[in-house]
């Protein structure tokens, strides 16, 4: 049993992708659980959440500019509010991520790092967060 925990996110760009990786090693440290599973929720309909590399900041920027490439702020859309494309990405990227436990660190590979993906910021976001034992 345990509660949902809400992380605030200050995003800074339009496109943006943070690293979430030490807030979630935080999370973990704090709830004291060693092996279970911990679920990270993005509640917004313009942002999403994913594992990417850590190490060359070159691949989050080569997925944002080709995203943009694929889904154009400018496209022609239906939906009026001049965010569309965001509504798109988040949806390709996906609102929800589910990670193991395992000896009190979340199981990444070495070059893997949690990122919240923005795409019609810079807005204050909310990264809801559930770590569950086994
Ligand atoms: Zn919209």
């Amino acid at each position: 049993m345990s509660d949902l925990i809400y992380l605030d996110v200050k995003t800074e760009k339009r496109g943006q992708f943070i690293d979430v990786t030490p807030e979630i090693l935080k999370v973990i440290a704090d709830s004291g659980i060693k092996d279970g599973t911990i679920e990270l929720f993005v509640p917004h309909t313009t942002a999403a959440i994913t594992i990417n590399e850590n190490a060359d900041p070159s691949v989050r920027s080569d997925i944002l500019s080709y995203l943009e490439k694929l889904i154009p702020q400018n496209g022609r859309f239906s939906h009026s509010e001049g965010n569309s494309d965001a509504h798109i990405k988040s949806s390709l990227i996906g609102a929800r991520l589910s990670i193991f436990v395992s000896g009190g660190e979340p199981v990444l590979g070495t070059w893997q790092g949690i990122y919240f993906c923005e795409f019609d910021g810079p807005r204050n976001r909310k990264l809801i967060v559930k770590i569950k034992s086994d």
